[in-house]
C-alpha cells in the first residue's frame, strides 16, 4: 500500500479536473485491471467546465450490498498521501484480495471516487462531486446500496473515528465499532456535518458513515506526504471486518 500510496503522490497535487487526477485515475484503472478487475468508468462533469471520474469495482452476487468509496483527489496545494491517498490505496488492496476472494453471500461495490474536494473559488458546497453523483445514478437505478462508507483519510493519525451525517441512521458506524472491537481496535462515534463521500447516501437514506483519522496536522497542506502503514492496515482490517459482518453467510 506504500508502494501505491507513493504513486499518487508523486503525481502531484490531484485537483479535481487536473490533469494530475486524471493520471491518478488513470493509474488506478491500470493497477485494479492488472489484478484482473472488471472495472466500469464514469465520467464527472464539474462546474469548471473540467471533467473527473468514478471508478466502479463490483465483487459477488446477490444479497447484501456493501458500498466503500475513497476520493482519489486532493485539495490544493495538498499532493494528498492522507487526504486521500490512504483511503484510496486501502481500497486498492481489498479490490486485489476481493477478485481472490469474492463475498460468499452479497454485493461489494468498491467506488474511487473523484472531485470530493471544495473547487478552488467556489463556495462551501461545491464538493463530493463524484459520489453525489454516483449516489444520484444509483438511486435513478434502483440500486442503492444498503450500506455505505468513506475511507478518508485513514493513514496517519491514532484516534479511529466512524462519523454519522449529522442525525442520519447510526447503523453504519456502529458497524464500524463493532468490527474494529473484533479486531481489538476502539472507534470512536461522532456526528458530522457536509465532509466526506457518504453524504449524499446518507441524505438517500442509507446507513453510511465516513471511517476517519482526524489527527493530521498536515491536513489539507503541501506537507501531507507520508501515511504509516499500521493504520492501513488497521483500517484495510476494519474493513474487512465489516464484510465479514454483512456479506459472509
Ligand atoms: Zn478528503
Amino acid at each position: 500500500m506504500q508502494h501505491d500510496n507513493g504513486r499518487l503522490v508523486a503525481l502531484g497535487v490531484r485537483e479535481a479536473g487536473s490533469d494530475a487526477e486524471a493520471q491518478a485515475s488513470q493509474f488506478l484503472l491500470q493497477s485494479l485491471r492488472a489484478s484482473g478487475i472488471d472495472v466500469e468508468v464514469r465520467e464527472v462533469p464539474l462546474p469548471t467546465g473540467g471533467t473527473s471520474s468514478n471508478l466502479l469495482a463490483r465483487f459477488g452476487v446477490g444479497g447484501t450490498h456493501v458500498l466503500f468509496g475513497a476520493h482519489f483527489d486532493s485539495k490544493p496545494p495538498s499532493p494528498g498521501a492522507d487526504d486521500n491517498g490512504s483511503g484510496t490505496v486501502v481500497l486498492l488492496e481489498l479490490a486485489r484480495r476481493l477478485v481472490e476472494a469474492p463475498p460468499q453471500d452479497g454485493i461489494v461495490t468498491l467506488a474511487f471516487f473523484g472531485a470530493e474536494e471544495i473547487l478552488v473559488g467556489y463556495d462551501g458546497n461545491s464538493h463530493h462531486f463524484g459520489s453525489r453523483l454516483l449516489a444520484e445514478q444509483m438511486a435513478e437505478g434502483g440500486e442503492l446500496p444498503d450500506l455505505m462508507i468513506s475511507a478518508d483519510m485513514v493513514g496517519v493519525g491514532e484516534q479511529i473515528v466512524a462519523a454519522t451525517y449529522l442525525d442520519a441512521d447510526p447503523s453504519a458506524a456502529e458497524l464500524i465499532a463493532e468490527a474494529a472491537a473484533e479486531l481489538g481496535l476502539t472507534v470512536q462515534l461522532i456526528q458530522r456535518g457536509d465532509i466526506s463521500d457518504h453524504e449524499a447516501f446518507a441524505r438517500l437514506g442509507v446507513p453510511s458513515a465516513f471511517l476517519w483519522r482526524p489527527d493530521n496536522p498536515d491536513y489539507h497542506q503541501a506537507t501531507d506526504l507520508e501515511v504509516r502503514t499500521e493504520a492501513l492496515l488497521e483500517d484495510l482490517a476494519i474493513l474487512e471486518a465489516v464484510l465479514e459482518l454483512t456479506t459472509e453467510s
